[in-house]
């Protein structure tokens, strides 16, 4: 006899904000069996004493919808403790797609996910056609974690339009096809319907997405048609701070009776918009609506570097330099001669600004608030204060930094959330959630799949903003009842055993790095996790001591009706 799996005497955070307390956790056939004194032995045991044990944690808003096939463990989200990840947001998806015409769904998110067009061609085994068959596909796929999908605008309005989702209004034939794929997909357990109504949102030739030319009375005639089929949440990129942007959410509310999310920031150049985008999810809560906002736990970065992209990158000179393999970019920037040529140029050389201010794009430096990434958690040293100290220019500095590094010395410059103390009341309000990864999407800029253990270190074990009970409930219970997840996000007899063995002493994310293997052999940033001590997905261990193990038990999560 005997069970699956004992987790022993560690203390039990079970998600759903009540207090911890210390007990054994028995699993068996992939289920909660028992939590408290455990007698019976299981076939494999886990010590988790001085640990907490925990739900696994759910990322909520991401992209991975391409990266499930080429990387069955979705590194590094799953590297934080992650169980189940929540991917196809912002309207970027795989499918629908007619085949041969996967071109057109791959322009709307080639250069958003920033993965190559060779990337997504070699990496993804096309071949589907609908949602449905795209969610079969995902089913098929061995995962070590579980996944659930929106389906995406741009790549529905692709099916349905061919090359004129890129140019045209939809006509009523058109509507009434796009409404068509949208029930079946959301049949087929599709989470629900995602958008981007954004002009940031860009393709490679600088155009704006399918969804954006759709614009918002398609999205209106969509919202019907999810509140028609009962089910999902409608997840839209768009600034909600913006008073004509609440009023477009409120009547999305009403027409769709579904709940509606979008990213809920702070912006220094805007410092009381998110004040108005609280009172806004209030309002809209007082009046029957149920709108979301997701939530980001610390400062937004693009992170940079001489193995991912500079500020300088698209000034001639520079331009130049950057066409070279690293080895002969050294070359020249030790030779003192091109070197000055180079920072005069970074210096004092025209940036060209577009109108269009692309969200996930390194800005014009902005040296004084430029960081140099020597610690994953900070506070890091601003270049310019670091610059001035030594003598000698911020882009000297970043110079020398990098090649003392051998290039991996990476610079972080925020643009949204610099605030701490917006980005608690923003977390605290009880109209948002955690759910601003972006994992698997903008992937040599940004490298947000560290929310968990971010937050758990930072906010919760050093600034004790948030009580680990807390904070737990917002990674896993609160999710997961937000999203319909049924018997996941929490530690309780009868549950789905996607579970997390943390060591509280000394969890939180390592400083990120570069890695060449996309399947083209393109670059994106990684980031490793410390205090990871156990991941369980559905019964069965895929992490032990920090180290991944061969088990792939995730499931793709179909969203049940409700
Ligand atoms: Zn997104």
């Amino acid at each position: 006899m005997g069970i699956d799996l004992v987790i022993r005497g560690g203390t039990v955070v079970d998600g759903s904000g009540a207090a911890g307390y210390v007990g054994d956790v028995a699993v068996d056939e992939g289920v909660i069996v028992g939590i408290g004194a455990v007698e019976d032995h299981g076939r494999r045991e886990i010590d988790a004493t001085g640990m907490l044990v925990c739900p696994g944690f759910i990322d909520g808003h991401a992209h991975m919808d391409a990266q499930i096939f080429w990387d069955p463990l979705a590194t590094p989200v799953s590297m934080h403790g992650v169980t189940t990840v929540f991917m196809g947001n912002c309207g970027f998806t795989l499918a629908p797609v007619q085949p041969g015409t996967e071109e057109l769904a791959i322009r709307s998110i080639e250069r958003a996910e920033d993965i190559s067009r060779g990337d997504l061609e070699m990496g993804v085994p096309w071949g589907w056609r609908t949602f449905s068959e795209y969610l079969d596909a995902v089913d098929a796929t061995p995962k070590g974690l579980n996944v659930a999908g929106y389906i995406g605008h741009s790549a529905l309005r692709t099916f349905v339009m061919g090359e004129r989702a890129y140019h045209d209004p939809a006509t009523e034939d058109d509507l009434a096809r796009m409404g068509q794929e949208l029930t079946d997909a959301l049949a087929a357990g599709a989470i629900g319907f995602s958008t981007s109504q954004i002009s940031q949102h860009r393709t490679v030739d600088d155009e704006p997405v399918a969804s954006y030319i759709g614009g918002w009375d398609e999205v209106d005639y969509l919202a019907r048609v999810l509140g028609r089929s009962g089910a999902g949440v409608l997840q839209l990129a768009t600034l909600m701070a913006e008073p004509e942007n609440q009023a477009h959410l409120l009547r999305l509310a009403r027409l769709s009776g579904r709940p509606v999310h979008q990213g809920c920031i702070y912006k220094a150049d805007q410092p009381e918009g998110f004040r108005s985008s609280l009172a806004f999810l209030q309002q809209a809560a007082d009046e029957g609506a149920r709108i979301i906002g997701q939530a980001h736990v610390r400062p937004l970065v693009n992170v940079i570097g001489f193995k991912v992209g500079l500020p300088f990158d698209r000034l001639p000179q520079w331009r130049e330099l950057r066409r070279l393999p690293l080895s002969e970019q050294r070359h020249v920037l030790e030779d003192p001669e091109r070197r000055s040529v180079l920072v005069d140029e970074a210096l004092h050389g025209s940036y060209v600004t577009s109108k269009v201010i692309v969200e996930v794009q390194a800005r014009l430096p902005d040296y004084e608030n430029l960081r140099v990434l020597e610690s994953p958690l900070g506070p890091n040293p601003s270049l310019a204060d670091l610059a001035r100290t030594r003598g000698t220019t911020p882009v000297d500095l970043m110079i020398d930094l990098s090649l003392a590094a051998d290039f991996e010395q990476y610079f972080t410059q925020p643009f949204a959330n610099q605030d701490e103390d917006a980005v608690e009341t923003i977390l605290r309000h009880p109209r948002t959630i955690i759910a601003q990864s972006d994992s698997g999407a903008h992937v040599s800029q940004l490298m947000d799949s560290s929310i968990p253990t971010h937050f758990l270190a930072h906010s919760v074990r050093d600034r004790q903003a948030f009580s680990w009970e807390e904070a737990i409930h917002m990674l896993t219970g609160r999710p997961a009842r937000e999203w319909g997840l049924g018997r996941r996000g929490l530690v309780g007899e009868g549950c789905v055993a996607d579970l997390v063995v943390i060591d509280p002493g000394s969890i939180g994310p390592k400083l990120p790095r570069a890695v060449s293997d996309l399947p083209a052999g393109g670059t994106r940033l990684v980031q490793e996790a410390e205090g990871i001590y156990a991941t369980v997905v559905g019964g069965d261990i895929t992490s032990a001591e920090g180290k991944p193990t061969e088990a792939r038990p995730g499931r793709l999560i179909r969203r049940s009706r409700g």
